[in-house]
């Protein structure tokens, strides 16, 4: 029997349990409690930032980061189109108007042209958004700097998507930091899990408490239970914030041991025509999260059957957002007018097996059945 080779399996390190006894010895399960505020503490410590907000997905953490920025609906709100749905999809919880903006090919993430394009034209119909979200695919990082110059000359803030870019570095500050609020993602399949969670991070103390009072169902600070806004049920569970505290301690390691992989990828592949790897820009380190790649001349849907026969699951890469019937009719400015960056991605790419428990037999297996069918 071979064993199959999962895209990206949650990777346990074994403190994690110790975390999660100390919630049962105290009988303290549900929502807050020490693991909730250490694992906060601990994750604006790793972030150098002020406030962490813990919360039950990622997705979560970027509506309040909406909320605590006033996005309400009707309002306009800019958002990178090669993404996840979960991107986009809090956008349309409020309400709220998207507008799709391409890559660029040197990162794979939102073009600052094709930003500056859309800002312009929203300029002229009076129309600017609320909020820009940029986002750091596979743990590589959007160019902020141009990005920021570009949202600066409009007065418009930008939220960072950085889900899968926990552990990345840009000009040497922690990812999701450079922006008004950032976000991180705890899922299954992230650099790190709490079995499913997320966390919003500011510097920002009046949107960190907006944000918190809204994630508690907006109750107001009385001994009794009163109400004056519409809030939700967002916060992380005592549990999982013990596996968070366990998991956060070996991200690095994590990242390094991802960072391993991919340069292993990249030097026995390299010969195979055609084929490029996402790239990372200067002054960047991205966590390889995915090891992810384009190939000209072949087909990586042919591949990723290949591989399947093999047992080793591979991924398409993003399609993006501008592409999804779901969002049929929404404006979606292109890198260069008639160059459909993240579509033209779409078509190419390909996600490796990149997990950080990943053995290097088990890369090596990898390795082998693609050099067999790229030949
Ligand atoms: C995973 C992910 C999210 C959402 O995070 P959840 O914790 O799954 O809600 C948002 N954006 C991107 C780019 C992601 O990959």
């Amino acid at each position: 029997m071979v064993e199959q080779i999962l895209l990206s399996p949650p990777h346990m390190s074994g403190t994690e349990q110790k975390y999660i006894n100390e919630a049962f010895e105290t009988n303290w399960i549900t929502t807050l409690g020490s693991n909730v505020t250490a694992f906060e503490k601990d994750l604006a410590d790793y972030d150098q930032i002020k406030y962490a907000l813990t919360t039950n997905s990622g997705t979560a953490a970027l509506h309040l980061a909406l909320l605590a920025l006033g996005v309400q609906s009707g309002d306009q709100v800019f958002c990178q189109s090669f993404t996840f749905i979960a991107s986009a999809n809090p956008v349309n919880y409020i309400g709220a108007q998207l507008t799709f903006i391409d890559s660029e090919p040197e990162s794979w993430n939102m073009s600052p042209q094709a930003l500056d394009r859309a800002l312009h034209d929203a300029q002229k119909k009076q129309q600017l958004p609320k909020a820009i979200i940029v986002v750091h695919l596979f743990g590589q990082s959007a160019d902020m700097e141009a990005l920021i110059n570009v949202a600066d000359s409009y007065d418009v803030p930008i939220i960072e998507d950085a889900a899968e870019s926990l552990g990345a570095q840009y000009h040497g500050q922690p990812s999701g930091t450079y922006g008004e609020i950032g976000f991180h993602s705890f899922n299954g399949n992230k650099m790190i899990t709490t079995g499913g969670g997320g966390c919003m991070v500011t510097d920002n103390e009046e949107y960190h408490e907006r944000a918190l009072h809204l994630a508690t169902q907006a109750k107001e600070a009385r001994n009794y239970y009163y109400h004056t806004q519409q809030g939700y049920n967002y916060r992380m569970s005592n549990i999982a914030a013990g596996i968070g505290r366990g998991q956060l301690q070996m991200l690095d390691h994590y990242v390094d041991r991802c960072c391993n992989i991919f340069t292993t990828y990249q030097t026995a592949l390299s010969r195979i025509p055609g084929i490029a790897f996402q790239p990372e820009l200067p002054n960047s380190r991205g966590t390889r999260w995915l090891t992810t790649l384009t190939l000209r001349d072949q087909d990586p849907w042919v591949i990723m059957k290949h591989l399947q026969h093999y047992k080793i699951e591979s991924r398409a890469l993003w399609k993006p957002l501008h592409q999804q019937p779901l969002f049929k009719g929404v404006p979606f400015y292109a890198h260069h007018t008639n160059q459909d960056v993240s579509g033209d991605l779409f078509t190419h790419g390909l996600c490796l097996p990149s997990g950080s428990s990943m053995t290097t037999n088990q890369q090596q297996r990898v390795i082998d059945v693609l050099n067999q069918c790229l030949r």
